[in-house]
């Protein structure tokens, strides 16, 4: 069994959580690699030595470059802000490294198809953190989508909200800035993006709204000096996906009450399927005839659980998920696997966003097709 020498740049929330999962993955599942904790890279590099060692990396680089350029590192796994994303991957891609990238996989359409080319060219493995895409429970929804138990698909309506900038008083940050992040569609509706697709397939055409709500913000936390915001708070969509099925869409980092608000209803003929990242571990399904909803709950039939606990009921959590998205990274770096996001999917996810903004711009609805010629790939 050969080894794999695993690079992590960044250590902030996602730098942590890729960790976690790339010391759990090889006690959740007996893997085709050894994992070596190679190296990990960070801009403060004080933290960077602090969180190599309490996270068991072998050594600290202070610039991201020497990570990717380190003979030590097979694997590189990107967890900085989005407008990293692209010259990081981009040059481990240089470099003939697989990519482990953070969603959204670019700030533009432009950005993410030439990081698609780019990892064609290089003929390496890629996946973008899409991972509430890895819960068990979503591959049983597809199954009863597949099946046919919902009857012929007519719509979704998906959401996805927190309020972890709900308060005017939350300051500006790298997600507030449209040329390093892209506000709630890029940081959320991504994910629900990703989501919707990996359900029901493509979507053909989008019509939107865009709203920002909070007009400035303080530069940092109790702060007087006021920064301009200028991308979505807000983002209300109509889809239509390709199979005929109608949906709709929402993002907001602004609803109270909520803080991992990934949420969608799928109706069809025979049936409704509903589910909520807030209790992650269950699916509400209805069919005809039946008197209301029945809870289906997450278990060790599913393979993806039963790797963390024989016992119905004990629930999988958010770094579950992580990991389960770690075990199918490495399957396919094994050529075992085609599970997961790659770049080639994350840039019909940029699309989609792409169209979205076009959309509410324009105030019309836009065909997918209007935004492929001009941003292709090469
Ligand atoms: P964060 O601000 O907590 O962490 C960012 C890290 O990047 C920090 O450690 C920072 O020091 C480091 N960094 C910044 N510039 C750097 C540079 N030039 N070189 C090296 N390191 C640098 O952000 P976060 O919340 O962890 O988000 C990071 C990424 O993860 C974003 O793309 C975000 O969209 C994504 N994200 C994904 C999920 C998910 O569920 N998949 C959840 C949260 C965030």
């Amino acid at each position: 069994m050969g080894e794999l020498g695993i690079g992590l740049i960044g250590t902030g929330f996602m730098g942590r959580a890729h960790a976690l999962a790339f010391r759990n993955v090889s006690a959740a599942f007996q893997l085709p690699f050894t994992l070596r904790l190679a190296a990990l890279a960070d801009a403060d590099p004080l933290r960077a030595q602090a969180c190599a060692s309490a996270w068991g990396f072998a050594r600290a680089h202070a610039q991201w470059q020497h990570l990717i350029d380190d003979p030590q590192v097979d694997l590189i796994a990107i967890t900085t802000p989005n407008h990293l994303h692209y010259p990081m991957a981009m040059a481990a891609l240089a470099a003939g490294k697989p990519v482990y990238c953070e969603k959204p996989l670019a700030v533009s359409l432009e950005q993410a198809s030439a990081l698609h080319a780019a990892a064609q060219a290089a003929g390496v493995v890629t996946r973008v953190g899409y991972n509430y895409q890895h819960n068990p429970i979503i591959e049983r929804a597809r199954e009863l989508i597949q099946s046919g138990r919902l009857g012929q698909i007519i719509s979704f309506q998906g959401e996805f909200s927190e309020d972890f900038m709900a308060d005017p008083a939350s300051p500006w940050s790298w997600r507030c800035e449209a040329a390093h992040a892209g506000g709630a569609l890029a940081d959320l509706g991504s994910h629900l993006l990703g989501m919707a697709r990996y359900l029901l397939g493509d979507i053909e055409a989008v019509c939107a709204d865009l709203q920002t709500v909070h007009r400035q913000r303080p530069a940092t936390s109790g702060s007087q000096e006021q920064r301009a915001i200028m991308v979505d708070d807000v983002t209300h969509a109509l889809l239509r996906f390709s199979s005929g099925a109608r949906g709709t869409f929402s993002s907001s980092w602004l609803k109270h009450g909520y803080k991992n608000h990934l949420s969608f209803e799928i109706s069809g003929t025979q049936g409704t399927l509903s589910f909520d990242q807030e209790r992650l571990n269950e699916l509400r399904l209805c069919q005809m005839g039946q008197p209301g909803f029945q809870r289906l709950l997450a278990g060790p039939d599913l393979p993806g659980y039963a790797a963390f606990s024989p016992a119905p009921g004990h629930q999988l959590g958010y770094n579950e998920l992580k990991t389960l998205e770690v075990h199918e990274l490495i399957m396919a770096l094994a050529g075992q696997g085609q599970l997961g996001t790659d770049f080639a999917q994350a840039l019909e996810v940029e699309r989609l966003a792409t169209a979205i903004r076009l959309a509410a711009r324009e105030q019309r609805w836009v065909n997918l097709s209007e935004v492929q010629g001009q941003f292709a790939a090469g």
